[in-house]
């Protein structure tokens, strides 16, 4: 069945749920098709919007999720609602699973070099099904093709691609061409909270919705970065009394 897709200020998301979306991906790496996947949240929407460059990254994505519970709520907005988030993290544990039920091989791309370690042996621990394929921190020099030749010769079924945005999407975009299969997926701080180094919020304020909340008490210093969502609601309010 094809998918079905909703347009929020020019990026397309896939109305799926996160059930739904596993199994689609583990299609794809069934067949070994090479697909980039993009865990957006407002913020790379509007950078989207100013960024021309940023964007054409995006077109090459197959599929953008949406992350954050603003994406989900814009979705209402323009009258086109998504079922639930499908969160960068959340998609990472899943694919864990998968992968350690099917012995899947991982590539872990991200963060610093501690926290790399210490998420390559959580990986070891908890899901030793899984081939760790490779791992390479966050802080290489992006000019130098051994990574992407690594990538190509460790012929991973999965690429996780924690450096941030929008450096991740950009990293993906420039260097996919290259790749004969994996699925790619960009997943922020994920590596981070899953070696224990930042905390999640607790499920409480998650299921409130205010988990985005909660990261600016933990770290106040996001506090410029998050003035970006009140502004991504009004133009979505605005595109929507507009008609667009
Ligand atoms: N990071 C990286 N390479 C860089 C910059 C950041 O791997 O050049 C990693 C960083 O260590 C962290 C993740 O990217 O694990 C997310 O960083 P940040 O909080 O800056 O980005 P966000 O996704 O929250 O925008």
């Amino acid at each position: 069945m094809a998918n079905k897709f909703v347009s929020i200020l020019g990026v397309p998301f896939i109305n799926t749920t996160m059930d739904k979306f596993i199994d689609l991906v583990q299609n794809h790496i069934r067949k070994e098709e090479k697909t980039f996947v993009v865990t957006a949240n407002p913020e790379i929407v509007m950078h989207a919007k100013k960024d021309d460059t940023y964007k054409k990254y995006l077109d090459k994505a197959h599929y953008i999720t949406a992350d954050g519970i603003g994406i989900v709520k814009a979705a209402s907005i323009v009258g086109d609602p998504l079922p639930e988030r499908v969160s960068g993290y959340d998609v990472m544990m899943r694919l864990l699973k998968e992968a350690n039920e099917k012995g899947q091989r991982v590539f872990f791309l991200g963060a610093s070099e501690h926290v790399l370690k210490e998420t390559v042996a959580k990986t070891e621990k908890d899901y030793p099904g899984i081939v760790i394929a490779g791992s390479q921190n966050g802080f290489f020099d992006w000019k130098d093709p051994s990574l992407a030749n690594r990538i190509k010769e460790a012929k991973p079924d999965l690429v996780f691609v924690a450096l941030g945005f929008p450096r991740q999407e950009t990293w993906i975009g420039q260097n996919l061409d290259q790749f004969e299969k994996g699925v790619f997926i960009g997943i922020g701080g994920s590596f981070d909270v899953f070696s224990g180094n930042v905390k999640r919020a607790p499920e409480f304020w998650q299921k409130l919705n205010l988990e985005w909340f909660y990261r600016l008490i933990k770290q106040p210093s996001r506090w410029k970065r998050m003035l970006v969502l009140p502004l991504f609601a009004l133009v979505v309010i605005k595109n929507k009394a507009a008609g667009k």
